[in-house]
């Protein structure tokens, strides 16, 4: 089984390269968004964890995560930021791997883990390959306005918090241009797709 991992900028299209990788036959696509918030979902050790830590006040009436809540008490604060990672990363690393491991035993042949901050959370040597969903910073920002509704300003603080273009281009081992159009990106992962041997499902 071939261990890609795909990233990219908020508003690369990574999403779109992703969705479009899992209509191959053989291809497991490991959301690490999605893994990030069953481990905390009502009833997990994630969540008790994390109230134990931060205190109810993180929680919402329905007894489940609020997400603003946390974030507020852990922005711009390295200890709690420190402390919240230290309760989530090995579950989310525990979680992964036995996605991993069902892939692998299902007879998936190219496993795709799908990890916006991969570059930031220095995973780039768990792969056999990285693939990154590249645009010009400025593209980026006009998408996160034009197709995401957000602010100019909004949209420039999350891209500059993020792993600068340069960082993650030197961790890839291919490059998607997402300059163009959609179609443009759909001929990429194309190729990619024929690289690996893969066929449509
Ligand atoms: P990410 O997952 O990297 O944040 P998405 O795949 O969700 O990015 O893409 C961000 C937005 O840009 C979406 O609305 C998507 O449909 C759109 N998009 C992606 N690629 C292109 C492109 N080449 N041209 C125009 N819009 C695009």
């Amino acid at each position: 089984m071939l261990k890609v991992g795909l990233t990219g900028g908020i508003g690369s299209g990574k999403s779109t390269v992703s969705r479009q990788m899992s209509a191959y036959r053989g291809v497991v696509v490991v959301d690490a968004d999605l893994i990030a918030r069953e481990v905390v979902e009502p009833g997990t050790p994630g969540l008790a964890g994390v109230v134990e830590e931060f205190g109810p006040s993180v929680l919402r009436e329905d007894g489940t995560l609020d997400r603003d809540a946390l974030g507020a008490v852990v922005f711009g604060d390295d200890e709690r930021r420190k402390a919240l990672s230290a309760i989530l990363h090995p579950l989310i690393g525990e979680l992964s791997g036995q996605r991993w491991a069902e892939a692998e035993a299902g007879g998936a042949t190219v496993l795709v883990h799908d990890v916006p901050l991969l570059v930031e959370a220095g995973l780039t040597n768990m792969y056999d390959e990285v693939v990154v969903v590249d645009v010009p910073v400025e593209v980026q920002a006009q998408r996160l306005v034009e197709l995401r509704g957000m602010s100019e300003s909004d949209a420039r603080a999350r891209i500059a918090s993020q792993a600068a273009r340069e960082a993650r281009l030197a961790a890839a081992t291919t490059v998607l241009d997402n300059s163009g159009t959609v179609a443009d990106l759909t001929k990429q992962v194309e190729r990619l797709a024929s690289k690996w041997d893969l066929t449509p499902a």
